[in-house]
């Protein structure tokens, strides 16, 4: 299929914001019966964008109304008819790319380049792959009879808005599911594009339904009794609270939450590729990026040519206007996320690590952060344990690959981990002992929709992508003959 990407948007004129968005329930768009709604603004100058609804619970169960009574409908269409629909969305997705790259910039503040290079493609090309998988199903699992789980609910973060949705709509949608979804409150605009999308390539009314709003929002979706799985991907503290919510009940759950990746340089590594390897893992959409390698692992001895290197290139990062192309470092997300980021850096000069920071100029309007790098740094510090999701990176070092296994080991989450070597039996040694649902070789930040990504431990359970994201949206059956 085509994966071109789209040309580069040159200016947000090409984009028509609405004043305000209703909810998409039921294949309309309804007032909140809630009456209420929230302002999206844009980070990068700090100026509301749109009046967005905030639905409350009888909202929320108005749209799982409206999805479970479409599923009957939905789930009965052959895995042909629904790879059709499927098929186009990827393709509208691809027509629209440069209204979706520039709205996902001004409403989350990521660099167009990445919204252009990275969020609008992939998001296509999942639409692409799991079209694939929906007339196949029976050869994703042999043997058995996948089924749709039923109505999910899906509430999704902001760091990847558009992305996130249809990680979580095209499996669910390929398996005959219906839909609830929840957008990050500081990024509701991509997903309703997204629902005019759907409805465009030829979804039957009620198949997907949004509903927009905070964490109340979410809240009540996951204490709706008429859903049938949650998949929820964010902070570790509101996926673990979800768990709580939902021990007593049979819903099914996947967790995507936090990271705190290491990203392991050997000395026998090629450098040049590993230090944009490192800057890539975590200046990477500000850092907001649950697989951040924000932890670098570097072998004592090169520690410090490599740093040099690595400060070197760190000088060079263009920090500003997210919408400008060659823009590398983009506004932070919001205010709250500011205010941790800062704190945490402080926190890191008051446990005594040592601060670098390119000395560019921050635009005066909007939230903008410092690429940031932290010598000196030990396990114990917060700047090393806790997840910071912005462009902060913490150096610490090691001497064996035992000594790197187990600091990069030293943390409770386990999502990502990177390794840059040129042996390949080291990587499969490393691979096998590093606690991450995901190890790169020589890269970091490479996404694929045929490749399943999830974590265990406090980084959550189930995956998504490639087959294996599909599971969680059937349930299997077996057929016995006599
Ligand atoms: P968050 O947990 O605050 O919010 C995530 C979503 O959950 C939002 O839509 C929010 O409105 C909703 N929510 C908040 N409280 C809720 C509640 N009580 N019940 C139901 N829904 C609720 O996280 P965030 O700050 O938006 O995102 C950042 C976090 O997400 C980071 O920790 C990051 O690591 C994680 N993340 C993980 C992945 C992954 O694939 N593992 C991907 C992206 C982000």
């Amino acid at each position: 299929f085509d994966l071109e990407y789209a040309p580069a948007p040159e200016s947000s004129s090409v984009v028509s914001i609405a004043d305000s968005y209703s909810l998409f329930i039921g294949g309309a768009w309804v007032e909140p019966r809630s009456g209420r709604s929230f302002t999206t603004t844009n980070p990068a100058t700090e100026e509301g964008l749109a009046e967005v609804a905030e639905a409350d619970a009888d909202d929320v169960d108005d749209a799982v109304g409206a999805a479970r009574a479409a599923l009957d409908e939905w789930s009965a269409w052959s895995g042909r008819d629904r790879a059709k629909v499927l098929y186009r969305v990827a393709r509208v997705i691809q027509e629209r790319a440069r209204e979706l790259a520039v709205l996902e910039t001004i409403d989350g503040g990521k660099p167009i380049k990445e919204s252009r290079d990275v969020d609008v493609p992939l998001a296509a090309a999942h639409f692409f792959y799991y079209a694939g998988w929906a007339d196949k199903l029976g050869y994703a699992f042999p043997g058995r009879r996948p089924r749709p789980v039923g109505v999910a609910g899906q509430i999704i973060p902001w760091n990847f808005p558009l992305l996130m949705a249809s990680w979580k709509l095209a499996p669910a949608l390929a398996a005959g599911n219906t839909v609830v979804l929840k957008p990050a409150e500081t990024t509701p605009l991509t997903a309703l594009v997204l629902a005019e999308i759907l409805q465009e390539a030829g979804l039957p009314d009620g198949a997907v339904n949004i509903v927009t709003g905070a964490g109340e929002t979410g809240a009540a979706l996951v204490a709706h009794p008429g859903v049938d799985k949650i998949a929820f991907t964010g902070s570790t503290e509101v996926g673990k609270h979800i768990q709580r919510e939902l021990a007593a009940r049979d819903t099914r759950l996947t967790l995507e939450l936090g990271g705190k990746a290491a990203n392991i340089v050997f000395e026998d590594a090629a450098i040049d590729q590993a230090v944009e390897g490192v800057v890539n893992g975590i200046y990477f959409n500000q850092g907001h990026v649950c697989c951040a390698g924000s932890r670098l692992l570097v072998q004592e001895s090169i520690a410090d040519a490599f740093l040099d290197k690595l400060k070197r290139r760190l000088d060079t990062l263009r920090v500003g206007d997210p919408l400008d192309k060659n823009t590398d470092v983009g506004a932070i997300n919001s205010l709250a996320q500011l205010d941790k980021i800062e704190e945490l850096v402080a926190a890191g000069v008051a446990e005594g690590a040592e601060m670098y920071q390119p000395q560019c100029a921050l635009p005066e309007r909007g939230w903008f952060h410092r690429p940031t790098l932290f010598t000196g740094v030990s396990l114990s510090h917060r700047i090393a344990r806790e997840e910071i999701f912005g462009p902060v990176l913490s150096v610490l070092t090691f001497r064996t690959a035992e000594e790197a296994v187990t600091k990069a080991n030293n943390t409770p989450y386990g999502l990502s981990a990177g390794v840059w070597t040129e042996k390949g039996s080291r990587i499969l040694w490393m691979a096998d002992r590093l606690k991450a649902g995901v190890v790169w070789a020589n890269t970091f930040n490479r996404f694929d929709p045929t490749s399943p990504f999830g974590g265990f431990r406090e980084s959550g359970f189930g995956r998504e992508g490639g087959r294996h994201g599909l599971e969680p949206y059937v349930e299997l059956e077996d057929l016995v003959a006599t």
